[in-house]
């Protein structure tokens, strides 16, 4: 019998791990990308010897499917700290705090940033937030209430003190977004990824997740900076013909014109040495003052020392994109003149102004919207049309919505092609 031959139009992770189920179970795929390399928005290049991936991005060692597809040991990645530090400029005095771990030891952890001023029913509730989401399965925090996350958490009783100093700049910089107008589903998906593992960082940077798919693929199946004109249930179009194929999947989203987007400002820089010597980030508690713009601080080589050469330091910092917009900064300059003005009150002037900018980064169209009502679910289901689609924009934008959701379209390949018997590798769905 000849192999069914299965078109997959992208090759950001979801294409990737749908392709490679799909080889698995006895088909033969073709991956095809309008980019001249792989991995979507998953990338990480090289530049003098230090590894830039594209904008902030790490890999969460709880994500249920993440965590059968990645041999975290073989990709050498090693975590960051769970706990942060906290930038504090009231009263005209800056501190840095440490925040112990407000996943793992909510009570100790919000004592040690806090200490003096965080009432105790935000401690407590810190706790109780932990203890909901953490328990049942990952869908039932799918289920139930969809308001915003700042609503969720104004309604769970913390205080605006709370909410702007370390809920704000830590989830505006995950949702890509400065008014935490993200489902509280997704905000309880995240709380819970983050109080039941670790945020990692592979030893080749965040590209290592897509390289270590299509080295299974293999380069033969993939045809790159070919840009698909029109998808029809058998046929890819592009260069004006028509290729047939036995199944197609869609393996990206189309994002209307006009429609609102989440977008980041990314900037590294090489630093002789970094700025703070632990494996936290630096959130900062100053996020709500509208001339802070920063969001967040990493220092990737202090997690993952194959991020910069000997004896230098990367430094990551993530500027959210509407607040941009909001203060009226729209080039790259502009941006990286503001994140200085706020590393430079941080860090010092002369500290600074001494580290070389690398690379700036502006993403656009970073994550799907997922505000409150769109019915957020960690349920796989498939795309509108009849050609099959997978992506994080049919789930929630994350890698674990994305390999999710090409589960779901391997599956209904098989399921379509009459194949089921030769399933094989589909992991169970247990949460
Ligand atoms: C800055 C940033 C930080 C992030 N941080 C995290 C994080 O820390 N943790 C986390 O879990 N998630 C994070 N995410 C989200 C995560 O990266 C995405 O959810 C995931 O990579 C989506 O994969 P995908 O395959 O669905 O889509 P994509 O990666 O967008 O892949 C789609 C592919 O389709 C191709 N394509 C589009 N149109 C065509 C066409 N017409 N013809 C051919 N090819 C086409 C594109 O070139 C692309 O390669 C982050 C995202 C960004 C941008």
């Amino acid at each position: 019998m000849t192999e069914q031959r299965v078109a997959i139009v992208g090759a950001g992770i979801a294409g990737l791990h749908c392709a490679s189920i799909l080889l698995e179970n006895g088909f033969e795929v073709v991956i095809f990308d309008r980019e001249n390399e792989i991995g979507g928005r998953m990338r990480t290049k090289i530049v003098d010897g230090f590894q830039l991936d594209r904008g902030f991005h790490v890999m969460q060692t709880a994500y249920p499917t993440a965590k059968k597809v990645f041999d975290h040991k073989a990709m050498g990645s090693r975590s960051f700290d769970p706990g942060a530090l906290i930038v504090d400029s009231r009263k005209g005095k800056q501190r840095i705090r440490r925040m112990a771990d407000p996943w793992r030891q909510p009570i100790r952890g919000i004592l040690s940033a806090f200490n003096g001023f965080a009432g105790m029913g935000d401690l407590f509730k810190v706790a109780r937030l932990r203890s909901k989401v953490t328990r049942g399965t990952i869908d039932s925090q799918f289920n139930g209430e969809d308001d915003t996350t700042m609503e969720y958490l104004r309604s769970f009783g913390f205080s605006q003190e709370m909410i702007d100093r370390f809920f704000l700049p830590l989830f505006s910089g995950i949702f890509l977004e400065s008014d935490l107008r993200t489902s509280e589903r997704m905000f309880r998906f995240v709380f819970r990824m983050m109080s039941k593992g670790r945020m990692v960082l592979p030893r080749d940077g965040i590209g290592a997740a897509p390289a270590t798919l299509a080295k299974k693929i293999g380069e033969e199946r993939m045809r790159l900076g070919v840009r698909i004109g029109s998808l029809d249930p058998d046929a890819v179009r592009f260069r004006g013909e028509a290729h047939r194929f036995d199944a197609v999947v869609k393996a990206f989203s189309e994002i209307p014109e006009n429609t609102p987007t989440r977008s980041v400002w990314t900037i590294h820089y090489d630093a002789e040495k970094a700025p703070f010597k632990s494996k936290l980030i630096l959130l900062n508690g100053d996020i709500a003052d509208p001339n802070s713009l920063v969001a967040h601080v990493a220092i990737p080589s202090n997690v993952q020392p194959t991020y910069a050469p000997d004896g230098r330091s990367l430094v990551t910092v993530t500027i959210v994109g509407d607040r941009a917009v909001a203060a009226g900064i729209q080039d790259a300059s502009a941006v990286d003149a503001a994140a200085r003005a706020d590393l430079g009150r941080w860090f010092g002037d002369g500290t600074v102004s001494g580290w070389r900018t690398l690379d700036i980064q502006n993403i656009e169209m970073a994550l799907p919207e997922t505000g409150a009502g769109v019915r957020l679910t960690h349920k796989p289901r498939n795309g509108p049309g009849d050609v099959i689609e997978c992506g994080d924009q049919l789930l929630h934008g994350s890698v674990e919505g994305a390999l999710l959701s090409a589960e779901k379209a391997a599956e209904e390949v098989m399921t379509q092609k009459n194949s089921q018997k030769h399933v094989n590798n589909l992991p169970a769905r247990r949460f």
